[in-house]
């Protein structure tokens, strides 16, 4: 399966001038929602994650995700494993398990996202759940940005990466961008107006 002509396709690989949310400019940008807005794409992509999950042996018993990114991504994640589906999200900055949600003493958790980048809102999550008395069994997303390794490839994790090497981590693909600060960027030098496409737009 050809994930970045999947995300091509559904508009979701932007090319261009963007500002990344660290303030860097690319000329490419993860629309990470729309790749997610035709029900049977997503069915698709988070089936052939939850195969790659099934193949480790890792058992997973319930699927959280970090709202609002990670909702889709993490309950379409659950319903190809068959299990559980819950999420946390943020309160007053804080993120918390609310709605009545609850995870048991002990419980495997898979912590989901639609896409990682340094992985900084997927430990949020984890800690929340560990803090709950569950245990975090792996981590996963749809698209890696490459700051973290995934599982099956050798690439080394860059300082950026907030999660622990000592817990896998399943993608279905690495999407690494060149990337400039904005006094190198060749795009600005050549004129062009960076824009902020983000989750706001
Ligand atoms: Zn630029």
């Amino acid at each position: 399966m050809n994930i970045e002509q999947i995300y091509k396709d559904a508009g979701a690989l932007l090319e261009g001038h963007f500002v990344l949310s660290s303030g860097n400019h690319s000329n490419r940008y993860l629309q990470s929602a729309k790749v997610l807005e035709d029900p049977k794409r997503a069915a698709i992509l988070a089936e052939a994650l939850a195969e790659e999950i099934k193949k480790s042996g890792i058992e997973v018993e319930t699927v959280c995700a970090p709202a609002l990114g990670g909702v889709l991504a993490g309950y379409e994640l659950a319903r190809a494993l068959e299990v559980r589906s819950i999420f946390v999200e943020r309160k007053d900055g804080q993120m918390e398990l609310r709605r009545g949600f609850e995870v048991k003493k002990g419980e495997k958790v898979l912590v989901c996202e639609d896409i990682i980048t340094t992985g900084g809102s997927a430990m949020e999550a984890a800690k929340i759940i560990e803090s709950l008395g569950a245990e975090v069994v792996a981590f996963a997303a749809l698209a890696n940005r490459g700051f973290c390794r995934r599982e099956g490839t050798d690439i080394t994790a860059r300082p950026e990466c907030k999660l622990p090497s000592n817990v896998p981590f399943f993608a279905l693909a690495d999407f690494e961008f060149a990337m400039y600060t904005p006094e190198e960027c060749p795009l600005c030098k050549e004129g062009s107006q960076a824009i902020k496409p983000g989750s706001r737009n």
